[in-house]
Protein backbone atom coordinates (compact mmCIF):
# COMPACT_ATOMS: atom_id res chain seq x y z
CA UNK A 1 0.00 0.00 0.00
CA UNK A 2 2.22 2.70 -1.07
CA UNK A 3 -0.18 6.31 -0.52
CA UNK A 4 -1.14 7.93 2.72
CA UNK A 5 -4.75 7.57 1.97
CA UNK A 6 -4.98 4.18 1.42
CA UNK A 7 -3.15 2.96 4.22
CA UNK A 8 -4.83 5.04 7.06
CA UNK A 9 -8.05 2.80 5.68
CA UNK A 10 -7.04 -0.47 5.54
CA UNK A 11 -3.51 -0.99 7.86
CA UNK A 12 -3.78 -2.76 10.98
CA UNK A 13 -6.23 -5.52 9.34
CA UNK A 14 -3.72 -8.09 8.15
CA UNK A 15 -5.71 -10.81 9.95
CA UNK A 16 -9.19 -10.07 8.73
CA UNK A 17 -9.26 -12.61 6.38
CA UNK A 18 -8.27 -15.32 7.89
CA UNK A 19 -10.53 -13.85 11.03
CA UNK A 20 -13.34 -13.81 8.77
CA UNK A 21 -14.55 -9.80 10.07
CA UNK A 22 -14.73 -6.52 8.41
CA UNK A 23 -14.65 -4.17 11.12
CA UNK A 24 -11.76 -4.83 14.42
CA UNK A 25 -12.72 -7.27 16.39
CA UNK A 26 -12.78 -6.31 20.49
CA UNK A 27 -10.95 -8.14 22.79
CA UNK A 28 -11.46 -7.50 26.26
CA UNK A 29 -10.24 -10.53 28.44
CA UNK A 30 -8.22 -9.99 30.68
CA UNK A 31 -6.86 -13.11 31.02
CA UNK A 32 -6.33 -16.39 28.20
CA UNK A 33 -6.65 -19.94 28.94
CA UNK A 34 -3.56 -22.21 28.95
CA UNK A 35 -4.36 -25.70 28.00
CA UNK A 36 -0.57 -26.57 26.84
CA UNK A 37 1.85 -25.24 29.56
CA UNK A 38 4.98 -25.61 27.43
CA UNK A 39 3.32 -23.15 25.03
CA UNK A 40 2.62 -20.89 27.86
CA UNK A 41 5.63 -20.78 29.46
CA UNK A 42 7.17 -20.05 25.73
CA UNK A 43 4.67 -17.03 25.10
CA UNK A 44 5.08 -15.67 28.65
CA UNK A 45 8.84 -15.71 28.42
CA UNK A 46 8.55 -13.88 24.91
CA UNK A 47 6.27 -11.19 26.12
CA UNK A 48 8.12 -10.55 29.05
CA UNK A 49 11.27 -10.01 26.78
CA UNK A 50 9.52 -7.70 24.35
CA UNK A 51 8.29 -10.07 21.53
CA UNK A 52 5.06 -8.16 19.21
CA UNK A 53 3.41 -11.29 19.82
CA UNK A 54 3.23 -15.23 21.25
CA UNK A 55 1.50 -18.03 20.53
CA UNK A 56 -0.64 -17.62 23.54
CA UNK A 57 -1.34 -13.60 24.81
CA UNK A 58 -1.39 -15.00 28.36
CA UNK A 59 -2.36 -11.61 30.36
CA UNK A 60 -3.20 -8.49 29.12
CA UNK A 61 -0.45 -6.24 30.59
CA UNK A 62 1.44 -8.72 28.20
CA UNK A 63 -0.21 -8.32 24.45
CA UNK A 64 -3.83 -7.83 23.55
CA UNK A 65 -4.88 -8.47 19.97
CA UNK A 66 -6.89 -5.36 19.86
CA UNK A 67 -3.82 -2.88 20.47
CA UNK A 68 -2.00 -4.80 18.64
CA UNK A 69 -3.41 -4.14 15.63
CA UNK A 70 -3.37 -0.35 15.88
CA UNK A 71 -0.11 -0.44 16.61
CA UNK A 72 0.19 -2.10 13.44
CA UNK A 73 -1.96 0.58 11.69
CA UNK A 74 0.10 3.25 13.35
CA UNK A 75 3.37 2.05 12.42
CA UNK A 76 2.78 1.21 8.84
CA UNK A 77 1.92 5.63 8.54
CA UNK A 78 4.82 6.45 10.57
CA UNK A 79 6.92 3.83 8.26
CA UNK A 80 8.36 2.31 11.30
CA UNK A 81 8.51 -1.33 11.84
CA UNK A 82 6.73 -1.45 15.09
CA UNK A 83 4.79 0.88 17.47
CA UNK A 84 3.92 0.43 21.06
CA UNK A 85 1.04 2.22 22.63
CA UNK A 86 0.61 3.38 26.21
CA UNK A 87 -1.88 5.22 28.37
CA UNK A 88 -1.49 8.52 27.55
CA UNK A 89 1.50 10.40 25.66
CA UNK A 90 2.72 11.19 29.26
CA UNK A 91 3.08 7.35 29.50
CA UNK A 92 4.35 6.56 26.13
CA UNK A 93 7.25 9.07 27.06
CA UNK A 94 7.69 8.00 30.29
CA UNK A 95 8.24 4.76 28.93
CA UNK A 96 11.02 6.12 26.96
CA UNK A 97 12.78 7.97 29.59
CA UNK A 98 12.22 4.84 31.42
CA UNK A 99 14.13 2.49 29.40
CA UNK A 100 16.79 4.97 28.65
CA UNK A 101 17.52 5.77 32.61
CA UNK A 102 19.02 2.13 32.08
CA UNK A 103 21.46 3.49 29.93
CA UNK A 104 22.85 6.39 31.39
CA UNK A 105 22.22 9.33 33.16
CA UNK A 106 22.17 12.81 30.57
CA UNK A 107 19.12 13.95 28.26
CA UNK A 108 19.51 16.92 26.18
CA UNK A 109 15.95 18.82 25.17
CA UNK A 110 15.16 21.18 22.86
CA UNK A 111 12.72 23.97 24.10
CA UNK A 112 9.57 24.61 23.74
CA UNK A 113 8.07 21.82 24.93
CA UNK A 114 4.17 20.27 25.44
CA UNK A 115 4.15 21.81 29.06
CA UNK A 116 3.89 18.49 31.04
CA UNK A 117 6.86 16.94 28.77
CA UNK A 118 8.81 19.54 29.69
CA UNK A 119 7.79 19.51 33.37
CA UNK A 120 8.13 15.71 33.65
CA UNK A 121 11.81 16.06 32.19
CA UNK A 122 12.52 18.97 33.99
CA UNK A 123 11.55 17.10 37.43
CA UNK A 124 14.01 13.88 37.07
CA UNK A 125 11.49 11.66 37.74
CA UNK A 126 12.41 9.18 35.53
CA UNK A 127 16.00 9.08 37.31
CA UNK A 128 17.22 11.24 34.53
CA UNK A 129 19.37 14.64 34.18
CA UNK A 130 17.46 17.19 31.83
CA UNK A 131 19.82 19.76 30.31
CA UNK A 132 17.53 22.46 28.08
CA UNK A 133 19.64 23.50 25.07
CA UNK A 134 19.21 25.34 21.81
CA UNK A 135 18.91 23.02 18.34
CA UNK A 136 22.26 24.50 17.70
CA UNK A 137 24.08 23.60 20.79
CA UNK A 138 22.82 19.92 20.79
CA UNK A 139 26.70 18.85 19.44
CA UNK A 140 28.64 20.77 21.96
CA UNK A 141 26.34 19.82 24.74
CA UNK A 142 26.70 15.99 24.41
CA UNK A 143 28.78 14.17 27.27
CA UNK A 144 29.61 9.80 27.45
CA UNK A 145 26.38 9.73 29.56
CA UNK A 146 23.83 11.12 27.17
CA UNK A 147 21.66 9.09 26.16
CA UNK A 148 18.57 10.74 24.81
CA UNK A 149 17.73 13.81 22.45
CA UNK A 150 14.18 15.31 22.77
CA UNK A 151 12.63 17.98 20.49
CA UNK A 152 8.56 18.42 19.65
CA UNK A 153 8.13 20.08 16.41
CA UNK A 154 6.16 21.66 15.22
CA UNK A 155 6.23 22.72 18.77
CA UNK A 156 3.53 24.00 21.29
CA UNK A 157 2.45 26.68 21.41
CA UNK A 158 4.31 28.95 19.58
CA UNK A 159 4.69 26.22 16.42
CA UNK A 160 8.28 26.67 15.70
CA UNK A 161 10.04 23.87 13.14
CA UNK A 162 12.91 22.31 14.49
CA UNK A 163 14.90 20.47 11.73
CA UNK A 164 14.91 16.84 12.48
CA UNK A 165 18.01 15.96 10.11
CA UNK A 166 19.83 18.18 11.75
CA UNK A 167 19.15 17.42 15.26
CA UNK A 168 19.87 13.98 14.28
CA UNK A 169 23.41 14.97 12.42
CA UNK A 170 24.05 17.03 15.36
CA UNK A 171 23.57 13.78 18.03
CA UNK A 172 26.08 11.82 16.81
CA UNK A 173 25.46 8.24 17.89
CA UNK A 174 22.91 10.03 20.60
CA UNK A 175 19.72 8.70 20.06
CA UNK A 176 16.96 11.35 19.22
CA UNK A 177 13.23 11.02 20.02
CA UNK A 178 10.76 13.66 18.42
CA UNK A 179 7.25 14.39 19.41
CA UNK A 180 5.01 14.97 16.57
CA UNK A 181 1.73 15.10 17.75
CA UNK A 182 1.18 18.43 16.01
CA UNK A 183 2.12 17.42 12.97
CA UNK A 184 0.58 14.02 12.57
CA UNK A 185 1.95 11.15 10.36
CA UNK A 186 0.03 12.86 7.09
CA UNK A 187 2.64 15.46 7.53
CA UNK A 188 5.87 14.57 8.65
CA UNK A 189 8.07 11.18 9.46
CA UNK A 190 10.37 11.66 11.44
CA UNK A 191 11.44 8.49 11.28
CA UNK A 192 12.77 9.06 7.42
CA UNK A 193 14.75 12.25 9.05
CA UNK A 194 16.56 10.12 11.37
CA UNK A 195 14.62 9.93 14.69
CA UNK A 196 14.83 6.94 16.46
CA UNK A 197 11.75 7.17 18.44
CA UNK A 198 8.48 9.46 17.30
CA UNK A 199 5.77 10.04 19.84
CA UNK A 200 2.54 10.89 19.40
CA UNK A 201 -0.36 12.01 22.02
CA UNK A 202 -2.86 10.08 20.34
CA UNK A 203 -5.29 11.86 22.71
CA UNK A 204 -4.79 14.15 19.70
CA UNK A 205 -5.47 14.29 15.70
CA UNK A 206 -4.66 10.41 15.73
CA UNK A 207 -8.04 9.71 18.07
CA UNK A 208 -9.08 12.65 16.68
CA UNK A 209 -12.67 12.53 17.97
CA UNK A 210 -11.84 13.97 21.68
CA UNK A 211 -12.94 10.40 23.39
CA UNK A 212 -9.53 8.83 23.55
CA UNK A 213 -6.68 9.34 25.57
CA UNK A 214 -3.83 7.40 24.17
CA UNK A 215 0.11 7.20 23.03
CA UNK A 216 2.57 5.74 21.04
CA UNK A 217 5.96 5.53 20.09
CA UNK A 218 7.06 4.53 16.83
CA UNK A 219 10.34 2.43 16.35
CA UNK A 220 12.30 0.09 14.88
CA UNK A 221 11.74 -3.59 16.53
CA UNK A 222 14.88 -3.59 18.67
CA UNK A 223 13.47 -0.53 20.49
CA UNK A 224 9.77 -1.32 20.71
CA UNK A 225 10.75 -4.56 22.51
CA UNK A 226 12.13 -3.19 25.08
CA UNK A 227 9.93 -0.57 25.48
CA UNK A 228 7.16 -3.55 25.59
CA UNK A 229 9.21 -4.85 28.58
CA UNK A 230 8.97 -1.29 30.34
CA UNK A 231 5.08 -1.57 29.73
CA UNK A 232 4.60 -4.84 30.69
CA UNK A 233 6.64 -4.37 34.11
CA UNK A 234 5.21 -0.88 34.88
CA UNK A 235 1.25 -1.41 33.59
CA UNK A 236 0.72 1.80 31.51
CA UNK A 237 -1.25 -0.16 29.39
CA UNK A 238 -3.78 1.50 26.07
CA UNK A 239 -7.07 -0.14 27.42
CA UNK A 240 -8.69 -2.36 24.23
CA UNK A 241 -11.76 -0.01 24.11
CA UNK A 242 -9.93 3.13 23.74
CA UNK A 243 -7.31 0.99 20.76
CA UNK A 244 -10.76 0.58 19.03
CA UNK A 245 -11.77 3.64 19.19
CA UNK A 246 -8.35 5.09 18.11
CA UNK A 247 -8.41 2.34 15.43
CA UNK A 248 -11.59 3.36 14.13
CA UNK A 249 -10.76 7.08 14.09
CA UNK A 250 -7.53 6.63 11.21
CA UNK A 251 -9.18 5.86 8.57
CA UNK A 252 -10.04 9.55 8.48
CA UNK A 253 -7.16 10.89 9.72
CA UNK A 254 -5.81 12.48 6.44
CA UNK A 255 -8.60 13.53 5.62
CA UNK A 256 -9.48 15.42 8.99
CA UNK A 257 -6.19 16.40 9.12
CA UNK A 258 -6.15 18.14 5.87
CA UNK A 259 -9.02 20.38 6.01
CA UNK A 260 -8.29 21.69 9.30
CA UNK A 261 -5.29 22.37 7.62
CA UNK A 262 -6.63 24.38 5.45
CA UNK A 263 -9.06 26.01 7.67
CA UNK A 264 -6.12 26.97 9.83
CA UNK A 265 -4.02 28.72 6.83
CA UNK A 266 -7.42 30.94 6.15
CA UNK A 267 -7.89 31.65 9.94
CA UNK A 268 -4.30 32.23 10.19
CA UNK A 269 -4.22 34.79 7.49
CA UNK A 270 -7.07 36.38 8.60
CA UNK A 271 -5.73 36.94 11.95
CA UNK A 272 -2.56 38.32 11.01
CA UNK A 273 -4.77 41.47 8.96
CA UNK A 274 -7.27 41.62 12.23
CA UNK A 275 -6.51 45.15 14.32
CA UNK A 276 -6.65 43.35 17.57
CA UNK A 277 -4.20 41.31 17.22
CA UNK A 278 -0.76 42.02 17.52
CA UNK A 279 0.79 38.91 16.19
CA UNK A 280 0.15 35.30 14.72
CA UNK A 281 2.34 32.14 14.56
CA UNK A 282 1.75 29.45 12.25
CA UNK A 283 4.53 27.69 10.12
CA UNK A 284 2.12 28.66 6.81
CA UNK A 285 2.43 32.38 6.93
CA UNK A 286 5.06 34.37 5.28
CA UNK A 287 8.13 35.42 6.90
CA UNK A 288 7.69 31.87 9.89
CA UNK A 289 10.74 30.67 11.24
CA UNK A 290 12.60 28.17 9.53
CA UNK A 291 9.59 28.34 7.12
CA UNK A 292 12.06 26.32 4.54
CA UNK A 293 11.51 22.93 6.54
CA UNK A 294 7.47 22.90 4.80
CA UNK A 295 7.93 21.37 1.50
CA UNK A 296 11.06 19.15 2.74
CA UNK A 297 10.57 17.86 6.57
CA UNK A 298 6.66 18.91 6.87
CA UNK A 299 4.52 18.92 3.84
CA UNK A 300 2.30 21.38 4.98
CA UNK A 301 1.64 24.13 8.14
CA UNK A 302 -0.73 21.46 10.17
CA UNK A 303 -4.18 22.75 11.55
CA UNK A 304 -2.45 25.16 14.91
CA UNK A 305 -2.02 28.19 15.56
CA UNK A 306 -1.58 30.55 18.07
CA UNK A 307 -2.24 34.57 18.29
CA UNK A 308 -0.82 37.61 20.35
CA UNK A 309 -3.79 40.08 21.12
CA UNK A 310 -2.75 43.51 21.61
CA UNK A 311 -5.00 43.47 25.13
CA UNK A 312 -3.05 40.98 27.03
CA UNK A 313 -4.51 38.96 29.56
CA UNK A 314 -7.45 41.03 29.87
CA UNK A 315 -8.59 40.49 25.83
CA UNK A 316 -7.39 36.33 26.18
CA UNK A 317 -9.90 36.16 28.50
CA UNK A 318 -12.75 38.25 26.86
CA UNK A 319 -12.27 35.89 23.86
CA UNK A 320 -12.53 32.65 25.51
CA UNK A 321 -15.81 34.02 26.73
CA UNK A 322 -17.12 35.09 23.86
CA UNK A 323 -16.78 32.33 21.19
CA UNK A 324 -19.97 30.08 21.15
CA UNK A 325 -18.94 27.68 18.02
CA UNK A 326 -15.51 26.91 19.27
CA UNK A 327 -14.99 25.05 22.86
CA UNK A 328 -12.94 26.93 25.11
CA UNK A 329 -10.72 24.26 26.29
CA UNK A 330 -7.01 22.42 26.47
CA UNK A 331 -6.09 19.69 24.08
CA UNK A 332 -6.26 19.72 20.21
CA UNK A 333 -6.82 17.99 16.79
CA UNK A 334 -10.35 17.19 17.46
CA UNK A 335 -12.93 17.30 14.72
CA UNK A 336 -14.17 20.82 16.51
CA UNK A 337 -12.39 23.91 17.09
CA UNK A 338 -10.68 24.21 20.76
CA UNK A 339 -9.27 27.65 21.89
CA UNK A 340 -7.31 27.78 24.83
CA UNK A 341 -4.67 29.90 26.83
CA UNK A 342 -1.44 28.33 27.38
CA UNK A 343 0.13 30.66 30.10
CA UNK A 344 -2.91 30.26 32.09
CA UNK A 345 -3.84 26.46 31.18
CA UNK A 346 -1.42 24.12 29.53
CA UNK A 347 1.68 25.37 30.21
CA UNK A 348 0.92 26.07 34.07
CA UNK A 349 3.62 23.97 35.31
CA UNK A 350 6.07 26.29 33.74
CA UNK A 351 7.76 28.85 35.99
CA UNK A 352 7.28 32.35 34.77
CA UNK A 353 10.54 33.09 32.97
CA UNK A 354 10.31 29.92 31.54
CA UNK A 355 7.17 30.25 29.57
CA UNK A 356 8.14 34.44 28.83
CA UNK A 357 11.08 32.43 26.97
CA UNK A 358 8.94 30.39 25.02
CA UNK A 359 7.09 33.40 24.08
CA UNK A 360 4.03 32.10 26.30
CA UNK A 361 2.75 35.64 27.09
CA UNK A 362 -0.37 37.01 28.79
CA UNK A 363 -2.52 37.80 25.96
CA UNK A 364 -1.42 34.34 23.78
CA UNK A 365 -4.28 32.09 22.38
CA UNK A 366 -3.86 28.82 20.73
CA UNK A 367 -6.23 27.63 18.38
CA UNK A 368 -6.70 23.85 17.39
CA UNK A 369 -8.37 24.12 14.20
CA UNK A 370 -11.17 21.70 13.55
CA UNK A 371 -13.15 20.55 10.14
CA UNK A 372 -16.20 22.74 10.50
CA UNK A 373 -16.46 25.22 7.35
CA UNK A 374 -14.02 28.12 7.83
CA UNK A 375 -16.56 30.87 7.27
CA UNK A 376 -18.54 29.72 10.54
CA UNK A 377 -15.59 29.45 12.28
CA UNK A 378 -14.34 32.84 11.27
CA UNK A 379 -17.49 34.35 12.06
CA UNK A 380 -17.46 33.23 15.68
CA UNK A 381 -13.28 34.34 16.13
CA UNK A 382 -14.87 37.75 14.26
CA UNK A 383 -17.27 38.70 16.53
CA UNK A 384 -15.01 36.73 19.76
CA UNK A 385 -12.56 39.78 18.93
CA UNK A 386 -14.86 42.70 17.70
CA UNK A 387 -14.71 45.80 20.35
CA UNK A 388 -12.04 44.41 22.35
CA UNK A 389 -10.74 47.00 24.84
CA UNK A 390 -7.01 47.24 23.60
CA UNK A 391 -7.68 46.76 19.72
CA UNK A 392 -5.23 49.16 17.71
CA UNK A 393 -7.06 51.30 15.39
CA UNK A 394 -6.38 50.71 11.62
C1 LIG B 1 -1.10 16.24 24.67
C2 LIG B 1 0.33 16.17 24.36
C3 LIG B 1 1.20 15.33 25.07
C4 LIG B 1 0.72 14.48 26.25
O1 LIG B 1 -0.20 13.53 25.84
P1 LIG B 1 -1.39 12.95 26.78
O2 LIG B 1 -2.07 11.99 25.88
O3 LIG B 1 -2.24 14.12 27.20
O4 LIG B 1 -0.72 12.32 27.95
C5 LIG B 1 2.52 15.26 24.69
N1 LIG B 1 2.99 16.03 23.67
C6 LIG B 1 2.19 16.86 22.97
C7 LIG B 1 2.78 17.66 21.87
C8 LIG B 1 0.85 16.96 23.29
O5 LIG B 1 0.07 17.79 22.60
Amino acid sequence: MSHLHTTTVHAGRDDFGALCVHAPPLDLSTTYPVRDLATGTASFDALVAGAAHADNPIYARLHNPTVARVEQAIASLEGTQACVAFASGMAALTAVLLERSQHGRHVLVVRPLYGTSDHLLASGLCGLEAEFVEAGEIAARRRADTVLVVIETPSNPTLNLVDIRAVVAAAGTVPVLVDSTFATPVLQRPAECGATWVLHSATKFLGGHGDVIAGVVCCDEAHAGALRSVRAATGALLHPLAAWLLHRGLPTLALRVERAQANAQLIAQRLAAHPAVAKVYYPGLPGSANAHLLGSQMSGPGALLSFELHGGHADAAAVMARVKLMTPAVSLGSVDTLIQHPAGLTHRVLDAATRAASGITPGLLRLSVGIEHVEDLWQDLAQALTGLAHAQAD
